[in-house]
């Protein structure tokens, strides 16, 4: 069954699909987000969600994190629909409007933003037995829900950011903690790597260098793995009861390459209202591409809100492509005169 339409559906929701669903609510239309990632924030979460960003305007210094989630509050103050774990399919005429499909739905919409970065991440798999048929069995790329592994004997792959956090993250809630990377040297902020080399230290966490999964064994879930050492290929097998693979993502434009939008390598060529080949189908950020572009936050976020305001043209003709001042917009005045008016009555508004 079709989902509730929405005027505009943001394929990605990386900083510029979070600005852009802002815009939409700063301009009165209904959207919604769909990413094919467990969490918003695209590349600031997916991949470097520890590293600090420095050239985004009136923030000094800011954790990319934490931009993700300022931009997430932001972004979603006014409503939209969020679909994670989704990955946009195909894009279906229907009229003068879209149905947007994905591997488990279908949005019906009037118009569409591409805010699709680099493309869906898929996470990279081990390429090891046992790592299809258990997955969600004890083996995950993610983690969902903490407190899942309470008491659990817990092997984390990798040796970047995500792998060094949830190390530190779980090893006061898990059994016990082993990582294993498959190299001496780890790509990992150097205040987390501290943290874990003490948590070794302390005997907290066991960390395996050079070390690969060879195979995950089980059957309703993942009783153990045999690890090998990839300088001598001696093997090794240690009882646990989930595998994290947290070996990082790999972008994919997908299906969004057959949809007849004009392409420049892996990204859409738009001209410059921001708009694609396709009527009322709009694309922004890293996955926009014009000439001297430059693949930055800063321009998603121009990028997103100009996309945003041609959008709410082609929506409603009679209104104004310029969204005006947000200082001077009566959607914030109204809700500013609504807490006051809460504020004074003494109850929470
Ligand atoms: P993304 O952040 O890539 O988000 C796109 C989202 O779309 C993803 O979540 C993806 O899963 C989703 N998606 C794509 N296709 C589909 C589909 N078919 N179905 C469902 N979902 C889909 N920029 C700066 O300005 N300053 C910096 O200091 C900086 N540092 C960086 C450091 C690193 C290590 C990296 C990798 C990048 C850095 N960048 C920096 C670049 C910046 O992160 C990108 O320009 C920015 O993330 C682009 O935002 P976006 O929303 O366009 O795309």
């Amino acid at each position: 069954m079709d989902a509730e339409a929405r005027d505009l559906t943001i394929i990605g929701g990386g900083p510029t699909g979070l600005f852009a669903a802002f815009y939409a609510g700063l301009r009165g239309i209904t959207c919604r987000i769909i990413d094919s990632l467990p969490e918003l924030g695209g590349q600031l979460a997916a991949l470097y969600p520890e590293k600090y960003i420095y050239d985004v305007g009136g923030l000094p210094r800011i954790l990319a994190r934490d931009l993700a989630k300022n931009l997430t509050e932001q972004g979603l103050q006014f409503g939209a629909d969020v679909r994670l774990e989704e990955q946009v399919q195909q894009l279906v005429t229907v009229g003068d409007e879209y149905i947007v499909t994905t591997d488990r739905g279908r949005y019906p919409t009037k118009t569409v933003l591409i805010a699709g970065g680099k493309g869906a991440f898929a996470p990279r798999v081990l390429e090891c037995s046992g790592y299809e048929s258990l997955l969600g069995k004890g083996v995950e790329y993610h983690v969902r829900d903490p407190s899942r592994y309470a008491g659990k004997r817990v092997l984390i792959v990798g040796g970047g950011d995500s792998a060094v956090d949830w190390v530190l993250n779980l090893k006061d809630v898990a059994a016990r903690i082993t990582i294993i990377h498959r190299r001496e040297g780890f790509r990992a902020h150097a205040h987390s790597m501290k943290l874990m080399r003490d948590a070794v230290a302390a005997g907290n966490v066991e960390l395996i260098t050079y070390r690969e999964v060879r195979d995950i064994h089980g059957d309703a879930c993942v009783n153990s793995v045999t690890i090998f050492d990839n300088r001598t290929n001696e093997d090794t097998v240690l009882e646990v009861d989930a595998v994290l693979s947290l070996i990082g993502f790999k972008p994919e434009l997908g299906p969004i390459a057959n949809w007849g939008l004009e392409l420049h390598k892996n990204t859409i060529v738009v001209d410059n209202r921001l708009a694609t080949n396709l009527p009322r189908v709009y694309a922004a950020g890293d996955i926009a591409h014009y000439e001297g572009k430059l693949e930055l936050i800063a321009t998603g976020f121009s990028e997103a809100a100009m996309a945003v305001n041609h959008a709410v043209h082609d929506i409603n003709p009679k209104a104004r492509y310029n969204p005006g001042h947000s200082t001077n917009l009566k959607i914030f005045k109204d809700r500013e005169a609504a807490e006051d008016a809460a504020f004074e009555d003494g109850s929470p508004s």
